[in-house]
């Protein structure tokens, strides 16, 4: 499946300083069909060196600052970014954006359960909603009420390691307390804002991109960032109306909650 935009005029990634995130808009702008507007947020851009050489040779990348876990920080982007799409406003918000910390029973705290669900599951909520305006313009300039990321759509990056049903049996894991629960909760939150919007028809989906070599993933991760999110644009961007509220893997797998 190949990955095209071409119909979509704005994306927004948050956590595009590095990983999958930067990955995410190296992709894009290597494509032909790209979204006209890539916007590309990151919580310290001076120090995002990659990002910042990749804006330099590609015009339609704008760099935003956010800090998604920082209400003020959020209100700018808005503005911002509200100044760079103007009135045919934000089709695609990707909350990618997360912090994952190894741990188990006996070594996780109380800090790093509620530093990890601020990040992780409360930032996705609260980002959303400051963007809703700009998604919901979105959904009115677009003629056909299709759901798409063409139109107006929310894309929140989880992990299979959210899933509750599949931390059972032989394959289950008791590690990474904080991260498992704030992506669970994660999920749970897609499903809430997919059922809240359905009537504008904006689209909620969760996706889990794999085990990817990253910095959270680490060196032993079966796939490349490339691998990855060059197979997760192409699912996303061929979501439709049957999708919204689900939780799919980066090759399009429904997964189990
Ligand atoms: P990385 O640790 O490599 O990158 C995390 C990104 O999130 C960085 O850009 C980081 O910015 C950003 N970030 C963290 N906190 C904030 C914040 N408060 N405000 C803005 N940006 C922030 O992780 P990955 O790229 O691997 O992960 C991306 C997403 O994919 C995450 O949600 C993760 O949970 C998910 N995922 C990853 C998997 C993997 O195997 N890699 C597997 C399943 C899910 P900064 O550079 O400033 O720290």
């Amino acid at each position: 499946m190949s990955v095209n935009f071409a119909k979509c005029t704005s994306v927004l990634i948050t956590g595009a300083s590095r990983g999958l995130g930067l990955q995410m808009v190296k992709h894009l702008v290597g494509i032909s069909d790209r979204p006209q507007k890539i916007i590309a947020t990151a919580r310290s851009p001076d120090t995002a060196q990659e990002l910042q050489q990749i804006a330099k040779s590609h015009p339609e990348v704008y760099i935003v600052p956010l800090d998604v876990v920082n209400d003020a920080s959020i209100e700018a982007a808005v503005q911002k970014v509200s100044s760079i799409v103007g009135p045919a406003g934000l089709n695609c918000l990707i909350n990618n954006a997360g912090i994952g910390v190894p741990s188990d029973l006996n070594s996780e705290t109380r800090d790093r359960m509620m530093t990890t669900f601020q990040s992780n599951t409360a930032s996705p909520l609260f980002v959303t909603r400051a963007f809703l305006p700009l998604l919901r313009a979105a959904a009115a300039a677009c003629d056909g009420g299709v759901m798409s990321v063409n139109r107006a759509a929310v894309i929140n990056v989880s992990s299979l390691l959210g899933s509750v049903q599949l931390n059972w049996g032989e394959t289950s894991v008791h590690r990474a307390y904080a991260y498992r629960v704030s992506k669970a909760g994660l999920n749970m939150l897609t499903r809430c804002l997919a059922l809240d919007l359905q009537s504008e028809r904006i689209l909620c989906t969760v996706v889990h991109p794999g085990w990817v070599q990253t910095d959270m993933g680490g060196k032993q991760a079966p796939l490349t960032p490339e691998e990855s999110i060059s197979s997760l644009l192409s699912v996303v961007c061929a979501l439709s109306e049957k999708d919204t509220g689900q939780f799919l893997d980066y090759e399009g797998k429904n997964l189990p909650w």
